[in-house]
């Protein structure tokens, strides 16, 4: 075993983190964390401290830490077949049992599940085959894809240039040249505070529908968005939003790709974000939620309007080409279908949508009055905390404040983890689905005295 010194060490001299200031971290000096094991909603790092996730990771371990079930059926099959590829229509048990338990939960007008490894290529897929469908049907210059403001659509090439948030872009020079970034569905960041949320939705929707006129309809193949908006700031959009939105959608011709990386398999207290919504997506992205991160996975979830298409497109040019070379890894599969099962067996779904109306409730009544708490917002086991540094005029405190990362470090000192959310002073709480009452009230006490340590 390496002592800590060494992890210290050997860490800065050879470890490139993701996402993460290089310079501070090789100086020492970001809030880095070495954890070493997590059982239930709480992990614990090598120096022994025990702290609850309210994260749940990065909003993916829904079924919380340790479970043996899963850690089993990973065990199991790595023993049975740790590996055979997809490609050609070959298979493991594995990867076609998950796909039939992802496609019974999914809407019913969804017709096959493409399999990748991360939330960020599964994006990746869906624009080539959305691009691919179009080009079958005839219509090549129906290819730009609407995003919003604020959206997190993953880090890759397309997916970093779909993301609304410029912290991700910034020196990267990524092709943005078939994107467009509409508003972002954030109410309580209106530019005229005035507004009524109905107007606001009617701004969403005048801002859109002023956008497909000038870019023309024809170039425009589809709109992705995350049913609520996560890294973002975790806003759930205002009521009304999807319905008008998805109308100007249909009208256009526009397809919808539903991102629900995040809200995928019960964080919202459904089964999925669009069955929440009414939305009638033609492609949904999965990923975190489908094996609760114990191993990496992500999906595609293709509606039947599409996969006609897509059959077509091969008998006229042969093998689609593009696959990964562990797409549908067996040991993915493995763990998602004992994830699946367990999510059903705990009624997971269902603790998101009660417990995580009580962890917003009690938040609420115990710092919503706070001169400094400007919102308090979620859906399901999903939820944000906005400071601001005047409630009364809603003016927010200057980035070189950071206040979002303050509170978060205080609230770290009393045993809680969440997440200062990248843009504006935001906690963002996504714990574990299996989220007791008490440990709600743990989250929420603490917050109570983070917040009124710093503020
Ligand atoms: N889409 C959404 C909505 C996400 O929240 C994320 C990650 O947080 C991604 C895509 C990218 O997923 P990954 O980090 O697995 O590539």
């Amino acid at each position: 075993m390496l002592t800590n010194d060494q992890l210290d060490r050997f860490d800065r001299e050879n470890f490139f983190h993701p996402s993460t200031h290089l310079a501070q971290h090789a100086r020492g000096e970001s809030p880095s964390r070495i954890v070493k094991t997590a059982k239930g909603v709480f992990i614990e790092d090598r120096d022994g401290k025990k702290l609850l996730d309210g994260f749940g990771g990065l909003y993916c371990v829904n079924v919380g830490y340790g479970r043996e079930s899963i850690i089993e059926a990973i065990a199991d099959q790595a023993k049975e077949l740790a590996y055979y590829h997809a490609y050609a229509g070959h298979g493991t048990e594995a990867s076609i049992n998950l796909a039939k338990m992802v496609m019974d939960r999914a809407p019913d007008h969804m017709s096959k599940v493409y399999f990748g490894l991360s939330g960020s290529d599964a994006n990746e897929t869906n624009i080539k085959l959305v691009w691919y469908y179009n080009n079958i049907l005839g219509r090549p210059e129906k290819k730009k894809i609407i995003s919003r403001r604020r959206g997190y659509h993953g880090s890759g090439l397309m997916t970093g240039s779909l993301t609304g948030l410029p912290g991700f872009q910034k020196k990267f020079d990524l092709p943005l040249d078939r994107i467009l970034h509409t508003e972002a569905p954030y109410y309580f960041r209106r530019d005229d505070l005035s507004m009524s949320e109905a107007d606001f939705v009617s701004h969403c929707v005048d801002e859109l529908e002023v956008m497909i006129a000038r870019e023309g309809a024809d170039t425009i193949a589809a709109f992705i968005g995350e049913p609520v908006l996560g890294t973002g700031g975790i806003v759930p959009p205002p009521a009304g939003y999807w319905e008008a939105i998805s109308a100007v959608l249909e009208k256009h011709d526009i397809m919808l790709i539903a991102d629900e990386v995040v809200t995928g398999f019960g964080r919202l207290g459904t089964m999925f974000g669009s069955e929440h919504y009414g939305l009638k997506p033609d492609l949904i992205t999965i990923a975190k939620g489908l094996t609760s991160a114990y191993a990496p996975l992500s999906g595609s979830i293709v509606s039947e309007k599409m996969w006609k298409v897509l059959e077509q497109g091969t008998d006229e040019n042969g093998p689609i080409g593009h696959g990964w070379t562990y797409s549908a890894h067996p040991i993915g599969a493995a763990a998602g279908i004992a994830n699946l099962k367990l999510i059903d067996e705990l009624n997971l779904v269902q603790n998101a949508g009660e417990t995580g109306a009580y962890l917003r409730h009690t938040m609420k009544e115990a710092i919503g009055d706070h001169p400094h708490v400007g919102d308090i917002r979620g859906e399901g086991m999903l939820m944000a905390v906005e400071f601001v540094k005047d409630k009364a005029d809603r003016t927010f405190f200057e980035a070189s404040d950071k206040m979002g990362y303050k509170l978060a470090a205080a609230l770290l000192s009393e045993g809680v983890i969440a997440r200062a959310m990248p843009e504006g002073d935001i906690l963002g709480y996504a714990p574990p689905l299996c989220l007791t009452r008490e440990e709600a009230d743990q989250i929420v006490n603490a917050t109570h005295k983070a917040v009124t340590t710093v503020l």
